[in-house]
């Protein structure tokens, strides 16, 4: 019999769940060529060949025993070194190999510091829609996740984000590119955030860290600024990963970094490293850490992405869809022509569509388009979200 906790998180992804298995169970039956699946966030603009590359020298000029070894729980330190030189050249930062820690993604690197900053009873607060698996992660620690509310922007509401600070709270979690709208923060908006938890600390003597969830920074798009936030927020921690910035999801590879200046820095620091064992992890898988860090300047198709959004956008508006045009990631979070969202993506369905059900985004009314998919796919699939618009409104008018 399962623990009561795991109860608590297998029931929050069940929908979660439902898609995969409703995309399966479609593709059986229709042939994947007849499923237009925009449920999963797998990346689909292929690794960089520098990737390819670099694995092939590393399994070439390193000695197997050193390359297949255990890296320590930090992660070895040239490639934190060449991380934080990447980071101080992209973002003009002043970090060392002391403010690294090679993390299995982005979700191992959210885990680690829920871990190290997080007692029972604790609150980690984000944005809504939100990425669901947050959820998870503060139930891993015993802690609780709060939701504020966004605007029909999908940008933060502060004075609802202020009125939910609390002594509790110990983390504010930003993401941003997001997943699930695309929505990008401002710098005036992250300093109006983290003007509020610097009042809301003084005034409960409390501390909070913003922590930037941001395995979509380098998938925006128009030229937006996607700001760094350790240079807005004292108390800032990164969380980022490439599984997107290089098409690697299955390869589990990203970093934390945690900057001198936080509060608690050495103690958290040294804390990372045995907490990171301790999960489970033991270290970041090693081959592809010395792979990553020989190409960390590669880049993706971040091209390919847009004109798939600039095609799924106007074809949508265009067939009367309401949605907020992303300014990154690639998931455009579209409102219900009606308002129960697992109504309509039973419906869809009907029409070979497989979308993600807003309510599992806390977003219930929406639901997300993934589209990370062939640019064809989404020519094709326009005519059906059409019919099915058109079908909705000829059903209303009756
Ligand atoms: N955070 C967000 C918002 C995501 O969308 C994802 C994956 O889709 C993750 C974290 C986990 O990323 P990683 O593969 O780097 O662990």
């Amino acid at each position: 019999m399962v623990a009561e906790k795991v109860k608590i998180i297998l029931e929050d992804g069940k929908a979660i769940s439902q898609m995969f298995s409703d995309a399966q169970a479609m593709i059986a039956e229709f042939g994947a060529e007849n499923v237009y699946n925009f449920s999963i966030g797998n990346p689909s603009a292929e690794p960089p060949e520098a990737v390819k590359q670099a694995m092939i020298d590393e399994l070439n000029c390193q000695n197997p025993t050193y390359l297949h070894g255990y890296t320590g729980g930090l992660g070895y330190a040239d490639v934190r070194q060449a991380v934080a030189d990447h980071e101080n050249e992209t973002f003009g930062t002043k970090f060392s190999a002391n403010n690294v820690v090679m993390t299995v993604g982005a979700a191992g690197g959210l885990n680690l510091v829920f871990q190290l900053l997080m007692n029972p009873g604790d609150e980690v607060i984000t944005f809504t829609p939100y990425f669901s698996e947050y959820k998870c992660y503060a139930t891993n620690v015993d802690a609780a996740l709060v939701l504020s509310e966004t605007d029909e922007n999908f940008q933060p509401k502060l004075d609802v984000f202020e009125s939910l600070l609390t002594e509790k709270t110990r983390i504010v979690l930003i993401n941003s590119p997001n997943n699930p709208t695309g929505a990008v923060y401002s710098e005036d908006m992250l300093k109006k955030i983290a003007a509020i938890m610097e009042k809301k600390q003084k005034e409960f003597g409390t501390v909070m860290y913003m922590v930037s969830d941001e395995p979509y920074r380098y998938i925006a798009y128009d030229n937006v600024d996607v700001p760094y936030i350790t240079k807005i927020c004292k108390n800032a921690i990164v969380a980022n990963s490439f599984s997107k910035s290089l098409s690697l999801p299955g390869e589990r590879i990203g970093f934390l970094i945690i900057p001198s200046e936080i509060e608690g820095y050495q103690e958290i620091y040294e804390a990372a490293n045995v907490i990171n064992r301790t999960l489970g992890f033991v270290n970041a898988p090693a081959l592809i850490q010395r792979g990553v860090a020989r190409c960390l300047n590669a880049e993706i198709d971040v091209e390919g992405y847009k004109k798939n959004r600039d095609a799924l956008y106007a074809g949508l508006i265009e067939a009367g869809y309401e949605c907020v045009k992303p300014q990154g990631a690639f998931y455009m979070f579209v409102k219900t022509p009606i308002a129960d969202d697992w109504e309509f993506y039973k419906k869809a369905q009907k029409y070979h569509l497989v979308l993600g059900p807003g309510v599992a985004f806390g977003g219930p009314g929406y639901v997300r388009i993934s589209y990370c998919v062939d640019y064809d796919m989404i020519v094709k699939a326009l005519p059906q979200f059409k019919q099915l618009m058109d079908d909705i409104r000829a059903e209303q008018k009756k």
